[in-house]
């Protein structure tokens, strides 16, 4: 099978040719349809994750059709389609995402820049109704990270003022699942053209930075939403945060911020990190899709070959795009 690698820190991605990988105890064989190409891919290019992750094969947010199973599982066919969890951790882990034992496909072990994976079975969620592969596939991290965020971290609830710092991949998101809560979402972006698709996607604002504390008003801000990696937008998340606020770090930066502990205790504000997601955020993702409720247009347009992974690398570091899809 082909397969993307990166081989090491700052590199480029390599074409390879590799075995077919033999699912084992427990495992199925998925044969990727579509796999999303994520700001944490660049993070892990530029070494964010270790450079003893690498070489590995990136790719954590993906989905395809099951085309071989090991032996003892159950509940899971050949022609089965589903979208990959991308973390493998044991059922005594403290949350699905969280633990010593966590394994992330794409960092830890290789991932879905290929034609084939092989993955834990119960990891690997089949949705209701067939959905557009490269639709399930970003629904994974590129909605159910901001899904996460939102929901279990920050519970959202309606009629709160939502501000969203960064209209990426996950920031996107984040305004129309915030909207779709019943939330009032000020977006803040420095792109003109990420303004219009937040003020598309239900923000009642989407302005320039200078002009944030203004549009979320005097009160400030229920929620913040930090979804750039930037320590000088983690601390203006900070800053916007009203009384009680909660500041829900997702973009993640090894740099660190300031934060005055006066700032904190004053408007008791809640400082809060969230990693990832779930599978039951996968599952009511999916089914928020279904309903008519979340859109992917915006992140699934741009769909390249395996052969085009460093274009589609290059395209979101430019800021061209908010996610390219390779469909191996
Ligand atoms: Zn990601």
């Amino acid at each position: 099978m082909r397969a993307l690698v990166l081989p090491a820190v700052g590199a480029p991605l390599e074409l390879v040719d590799r075995p077919v990988p033999e699912p084992g105890p427990g495992e199925a064989r998925v044969r990727v349809q579509a796999c999303g190409v994520c700001g944490s891919d660049l993070f892990l290019q530029k070494g964010g994750f270790g450079a003893d992750k690498l070489p590995v094969v990136p790719g954590h947010e993906a989905a395809g059709v099951v085309d071989a199973l090991g032996p003892g599982v159950s509940g899971l066919r050949v022609g089965d389609q589903v979208a990959i969890y991308y973390i493998d951790n044991p059922p005594d882990a403290p949350r699905p995402n969280l633990g010593p034992a966590v394994r992330r496909m794409g960092v830890d072990v290789d991932g879905a820049f290929a034609e084939y994976v092989v993955r834990p079975a119960r990891t690997l969620i089949a949705p209701p109704k067939p959905v557009d592969p490269a639709t399930l596939a970003v629904l994974t991290d590129a909605v159910g990270t901001p899904y996460h965020a939102l929901v279990r971290i920050a519970r959202v609830r309606p009629g709160e003022t939502v501000a969203v710092l960064g209209v990426g991949g996950i920031g996107s998101n984040a305004v129309q699942i915030a909207r779709a809560l019943g939330a009032r979402v000020v977006a803040v972006s420095r792109s003109e053209e990420k303004l219009a698709l937040a003020r598309e996607l239900g923000a009642e604002a989407a302005v320039r930075m200078d002009e944030a504390r203004d549009a979320i008003g005097s009160a400030g801000a229920d929620v913040v939403v930090q979804c750039a990696e930037s320590p000088a937008l983690d601390e203006a998340a900070i800053a916007l945060g009203g009384y009680g606020a909660r500041i829900v770090l997702v973009g993640a930066s090894v740099e660190p911020f300031a934060a005055r502990s006066s700032d904190l205790i004053w408007r008791e504000l809640a400082v809060m990190g969230s990693r990832g997601f779930t599978p039951d955020d996968i599952r009511e993702v999916i089914d928020l899709h279904l309903a008519g409720r979340v859109r992917t247009d915006h992140l699934t347009a741009v769909q390249r070959p395996l052969e085009e992974g460093n274009d589609a690398l290059e395209d979101l570091r430019a800021g061209r795009v908010l996610r390219s899809v390779l469909v191996p």
